[in-house]
């Protein structure tokens, strides 16, 4: 059985989200642990994840040394974060093999994904990325980016884009199907439009959960596993009357979302997901947190949906 294993912010850098390179090799080393019981259990794994605070630090690093250095558009630091926390995730799971007495190879593949630069979020930048700038800086900023006005300040505004398809799908199945731990999609993956017959980067920033379904379908994994910060998908989520759903079916949980119990910011893309993964051949998503992860993949924790 084939599982991509979509994971959060949370387990790579810990609760703070705070890009602290120690910080993140210890949550890591603990999230490495989970992969691996998977693994010991028969699993072929695909790894996709987050990159908010790695972006986040690389474009204030931008910022403060914009007199000295060029700066780099938004789909090279993508790139950028593939590498850098590909290599954590690398290094952490063969140290765990060793530990654990297994023999396994793991890759980190740098994925492209496709968009429509006809996409209608191309005509209207809104997620706001990185740190705030001040009048003077913003206006050169403008040369790369487009700026918009906050209270404090100007923050770079990035579309996003829905991801179409992932470039590298086809080296990643393969990878997988001989048993390689592959790291994929990182940062729901570079963003890039066709012209011609040629891939050009865009700035934009593709959600993770979206670009992590795209992939499962494309390799045709059984799984799509998010495991984030909560036990569940709530209705009624931090109300008195909340109540976590454990097994659900793609047409109730629209509906649920519909009914607007899914936040855009944050649960909302991850139930959009879990709705496409299963409607297009998935045999079941999974949201749940990074210390449930295995009791969930068996079916006894965490919130099942089903096709
Ligand atoms: P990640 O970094 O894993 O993508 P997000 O912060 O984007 O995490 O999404 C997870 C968060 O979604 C949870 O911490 C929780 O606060 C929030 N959330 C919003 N609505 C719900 C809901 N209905 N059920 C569960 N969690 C929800
Ligand atoms: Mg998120």
């Amino acid at each position: 059985m084939k599982a991509v294993v979509a994971l959060g912010g949370n387990a790579l850098t810990g609760k703070d989200r705070k890009a602290d390179i120690d910080k993140q090799f210890e949550a890591t080393q603990e999230t490495a642990k989970s992969i691996v019981k998977m693994i010991k259990n028969g699993w072929h794994i695909v790894i996709t994840h987050g990159n908010g605070p790695q972006v986040g630090a690389l474009l204030l690093q931008q910022k403060l040394s914009m007199a000295e250095v060029p700066q780099m558009p938004l789909h090279v630091l993508v790139a950028l974060t593939q590498g850098q926390i590909g290599y954590v995730v690398q290094q952490c799971l063969l140290n765990e093999f060793k530990r654990q007495g297994i023999k396994r190879d793991v890759v980190t593949v740098i994925t492209q994904v496709l968009v429509d630069e006809n996409d209608p979020a191309f005509k209207k930048p809104t997620k706001p990325i990185g740190p705030i700038y001040g009048e003077e800086e913003a206006k050169k900023m403008m040369k790369y980016y487009t700026m918009g006005k906050v209270e404090d300040g100007w923050r770079i505004l990035v579309p996003s884009p829905k991801p179409i398809s992932i470039v590298e799908a086809e080296i990643i199945k393969k990878l997988a199907e001989k048993d390689i731990i592959v790291i994929a999609a990182g940062g729901g993956g570079i963003p890039v439009v066709k012209r011609g017959e040629s891939l050009i980067g865009v700035d934009a920033v593709i959600d993770k959960d979206l670009a992590s379904q795209k992939l499962a379908n494309e390799i045709m994994a059984d799984i799509l596993l998010i495991l984030t910060d909560v036990d569940f998908v709530f209705l009624n989520y931090g109300k008195e009357n909340e109540e976590a759903i454990h097994e659900i079916s793609a047409d109730e949980l629209e509906k649920h979302y519909k009914e607007g119990h899914f936040p855009s910011g944050s649960m909302g893309p991850k139930v959009e997901a879990s709705i496409n993964f299963v409607r297009n051949g998935g045999k079941r998503a999974i949201i749940t947190s990074i210390g449930k992860a295995w009791e969930a993949l068996e079916g006894k924790a965490g919130t099942q949906i089903l096709p």
